[in-house]
């Protein structure tokens, strides 16, 4: 029965230790890092594996790479702004289409900073975007 336990326990840590070898794989670039994930699983049974559980990064490296893939995506996004026009490319800043001179943006009225049509308030300096009708309220934000 003893044996019987002492090779479950042999096995139980064996599989640890694999296991720590392929998940720090996914989360290591250094081959170094991966070995010394995997010496301390086997060379502390058992606890080896518990503190790598602790110590190991809290992501994949395939999920990195996609977040980092997605901000790219995002960029580019902001970057490619089109006038509603005529299609052209057109900067984030632009009061007006540069082509076809269609109105994109409206300067703030304080700080002369390009506000977005779809913005209530510039984020520049806190002044409401578009006049409001009760001047009690601009007050109370101003
Ligand atoms: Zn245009
Ligand atoms: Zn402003």
């Amino acid at each position: 029965m003893l044996i019987i336990i002492q090779v479950f326990a042999v096995a139980l840590w064996l599989a640890l230790a694999y296991w720590v070898y392929q998940d720090s794989r996914r989360r290591f670039e250094n081959s170094g890092a991966i070995a010394g994930s995997t010496a301390i699983a086997l060379i502390i049974p058992f606890l080896g594996a518990l503190i790598y559980l602790f110590i190991r990064p809290p992501e994949y490296l395939t999920d990195a790479h996609d977040r980092e893939l997605e901000t790219l995506a995002l960029e580019a996004q902001v970057d490619g702004l089109k006038c509603p026009e005529c299609e052209s490319v057109v900067g984030p800043r632009f009061l007006v289409c540069p082509m076809c001179t269609a109105p994109l943006r409206e300067p703030c009225r304080r700080c002369s900073e390009p506000l977005d049509p779809a913005w209530r308030v510039c984020p520049y300096c806190s002044t409401p975007a578009h006049p409001i009708s009760s001047p009690s309220e601009e007050t109370r934000i101003s």
